[in-house]
């Protein structure tokens, strides 16, 4: 279970995304009024990439910040832990560009 696993974004603040009424504005740019809406993110397990989509969070329509709240961190810990055990909702086809040598599509 030590896998080395990198969030791609920065997560995450503990924002309660249980009360929209509380229409917090994002600590980013600090323009946007957050909003619940569903988060998508991936995650590397060594060098498999694992996306979760579907996550209740606080999104900023602005800069597009996603926040969790407590209880979907702890969630997507576990299902981090789990990750080779669960069954895939759906596979996705993922471009890999390389950096060094990119290369224009004709
Ligand atoms: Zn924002």
């Amino acid at each position: 279970m030590a896998d080395n696993v990198t969030p791609l974004r920065p997560a995450l603040t503990s924002t309660d995304t249980t009360d929209p009424e509380l229409a917090p504005t994002c600590g980013r740019c600090e323009l946007g009024t957050l909003k619940p809406d569903r988060a998508r993110m991936a995650f590397w397990r060594g060098e498999g990439l694992m996306v979760v989509r579907n996550i209740p969070a606080m999104v900023c329509p602005n800069c597009g910040e996603q926040y969790l709240g407590e209880r979907e961190v702890l969630g997507l810990d576990r299902m981090r832990g789990e990750g080779p055990n669960l069954e895939p909702a759906e596979i996705m086809n993922v471009p890999v560009l390389d950096y060094r040598a990119p290369k224009r599509s004709t």
